[in-house]
């Protein structure tokens, strides 16, 4: 099957405003399958495309529901999904589902895989991680820049509040590299997998706004310290900023991007039982 052909036949053009680049290689769009660890189950697919990484994805999992927003490429899956029964197609925004529509979907636990445009990353990663029961892992293919964030250890220039936010519920692995050339359209960034494996054991964390808020404060000026944005966040005075800090045997000049994932649960449990909020 030529996607290539198809999609000229179709006469389909893409859409820069979509964030369409699509992956063709079948070696490499099963290497992407076998990073999300997709044996059978459920797997939710964002942006569809021309279905190359939907096919793969339906010849080892029991059911795919594939989200695409763009109505142009629906007579192109119609084409190149033809032979995958298993798969349903749903043309729309996902960003405009409800997560109960989304889970009534999928019908119980699934993972979630997708190749999406950068705009989408940080509110779709954000969505699923908050507000879904049952997604047990996402493996995306996002801007190598944001998957080097999502996987930074601390204290580095890439950790920040979304390594925070996702490492505090989640495991995240990644798992290869890709040259921008491996496209269509070929994209002016490269590209990497990352898998994000939902634990939300990992921490107890009793209060999510606030350790949300925490999270939030910490990062809010980068090259201040720690001192001051609990100050600022929290409109405390710096005795009971410093204080927070003194418990945790914290150096009082330190920053937050210092701060393990553990301790920011510890920082906002803290900051919790000083009332702060
Ligand atoms: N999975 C395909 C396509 C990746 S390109 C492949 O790997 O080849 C990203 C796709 O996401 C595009 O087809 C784009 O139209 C679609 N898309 C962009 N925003 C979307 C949204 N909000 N909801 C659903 N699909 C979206």
């Amino acid at each position: 099957m030529d996607v290539k052909q198809i999609l000229k036949e179709q006469n389909f053009r893409f859409n820069k405003q979509f964030g369409q680049n699509f992956l063709t290689d079948r070696e490499l769009l099963n290497d992407i399958v076998s990073d999300a660890m997709v044996q059978d189950g459920t797997v939710l697919e964002i942006g569809a495309g021309a279905g190359t990484l939907t096919r793969e994805l339906s010849s080892r999992a029991d059911k795919v529901i594939a989200f695409e927003i763009d109505r142009n490429l629906e007579s192109v899956l119609k084409l190149t999904l033809a032979d995958c029964p298993n798969v349903q197609v749903v043309i729309g925004d996902i960003m405009r589902y409800k997560m109960s529509e989304i889970e009534v979907l999928c019908g119980g636990a699934f993972k979630l895989v997708a190749n999406i445009p950068y705009y989408l990353t940080s509110p779709l990663i954000m969505m699923f991680v908050e507000k879904s029961a049952n997604v047990q892992s996402m493996t995306l293919t996002i801007q190598k820049e944001v998957a080097e964030r999502l996987a930074a250890r601390p204290a580095t220039k890439d950790y920040g509040a979304i390594t925070v936010a996702v490492n505090a519920v989640a495991d995240v692995t990644l798992t290869r590299i890709l040259n921008r050339e491996l496209f269509y359209p070929i994209p002016n960034v490269d590209s990497a997998v990352v898998r994000i494996d939902i634990n939300r054991n990992k921490y107890d964390i009793p209060n999510k706004a606030l350790f949300r808020k925490t999270v939030k404060t910490a990062f809010a000026m980068r090259r201040k310290t720690l001192v001051n944005n609990i100050m600022v966040g929290f409109k405390t005075d710096r005795a009971a900023a410093e204080s927070v800090l003194c418990s945790m045997n914290l150096p009082l000049t330190c920053r937050g991007e210092e701060l393990s994932v553990e301790q920011f649960v510890a920082l906002s449990n803290e900051c919790e039982k000083r009332g702060f909020n």
